[in-house]
């Protein structure tokens, strides 16, 4: 959600240099971002270049990403007050004003940016994969002899808990009505690690040849070169999902805990269901009752949101 804000900051400053400092699990996504020169991992950030010029936008919010740049020595930092943290920031924003205002999280980090650079453009989020993530993708797909095939991608996981993640059997019971319907499809199963353990549960329960994993297995940045050859997306509110709408994908997210406004998908082209359950949103990682949100959520009710979609991608 933060790549739209990088794209206004490079439209802003077209001759600066966009360092992204970021952690192992999205380092990728930055890393196939057209506006990023380099992304550095927090190991190796004594490459970094600092001068007395340089902004430094501290995008999380936890007192430990201030103090670990503070300590650091980048100069200039631009973060929210959370935390006890503002001593550590050479500016830090008022973040109660901007959560009481109820916006997308987009914003969060786009205000940021703004409070130095002055209004941005609202641009959406691109990447560019190389031929080289391309040509594993393409690897995955003949492996799994799903060439030709209309592919529908399937993220059933969600590294925040699993409140957000709608039932596997559901999972289920829409995969085999989608390849029961539809001779021409196919569907891949993404994952990490920490979720694999849902996708392992769906292929033991799906008997079809047409359904291929990941399994956990597969770095992100050639999982978002697979995701570049699928036709529709089936996902819970999760980073799969944003990155399928940088994609310009169409699809359907599944929302239970999480609050549409601030995190739904940043394009038109996936539709959001969920159901308006009184508890909702909760934004709790595991559920205390009985999960309603996303147990109401039927996967009859998905197919018939979905179906007209999914015919016209056999028609194509
Ligand atoms: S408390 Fe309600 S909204 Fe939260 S996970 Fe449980 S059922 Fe869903």
């Amino acid at each position: 959600m933060s790549l739209s804000a990088v794209e206004g900051i490079r439209d802003r400053l077209p001759n600066g240099t966009i360092f992204v400092l970021a952690p192992d699990r999205t380092k990728d996504v930055y890393a196939i971002s057209p506006v990023v020169d380099q992304v550095l991992g927090y190991e190796n950030n004594q490459q970094f270049p600092k001068s007395p010029e340089t902004l430094t936008l501290v995008f999380p919010l936890s007192f430990r990403s201030a103090l670990t740049l503070w300590r650091k020595g980048f100069p200039n930092r631009i973060g929210y007050a959370s935390e006890g943290r503002s001593f550590l920031l050479s500016k830090a924003l008022n973040y109660e004003s901007w959560k009481s205002r109820h916006l997308h999280q987009s914003t969060y980090y786009r205000e940021l940016a703004e409070s130095v650079l002055g209004p941005l453009p609202v641009l959406p989020p691109r990447l560019v994969l190389s031929e080289n993530r391309m040509e594993k993708a393409k690897i995955f797909i003949d492996r799994n002899h799903l060439r030709d095939r209309r592919l529908i991608a399937i993220n059933p996981g969600a590294n925040y808990g699993s409140a957000k993640m709608w039932p596997s059997d559901y999972y289920v019971s829409l995969i085999r009505k989608i390849l029961d319907t539809l001779p021409q499809a196919g569907a891949i199963l993404f994952s990490g690690e920490q979720d694999r353990h849902v996708t392992r549960e769906i292929m033991a329960k799906v008997d079809d040849q047409r359904l291929a994993s990941t399994d956990g297995k597969m770095p992100l940045s050639e999982s978002i070169g697979l995701l570049s050859f699928c036709h529709y997306l089936i996902s819970n509110d999760s980073g799969m999902m944003h990155l399928g709408a940088a994609l310009d994908m169409r699809g359907v997210a599944l929302f239970g805990p999480t609050d549409p406004v601030a995190t739904g998908p940043m394009s038109g082209k996936i539709r959001l269901l969920r159901e308006p359950v009184r508890c909702s949103p909760c934004l709790l990682r595991y559920c205390p009752i009985d999960h309603r949100c996303m147990d109401l959520l039927t996967p009859e009710r998905v197919w018939n949101t979905i179906r007209e979609d999914i015919f016209a991608l056999e028609r194509k």
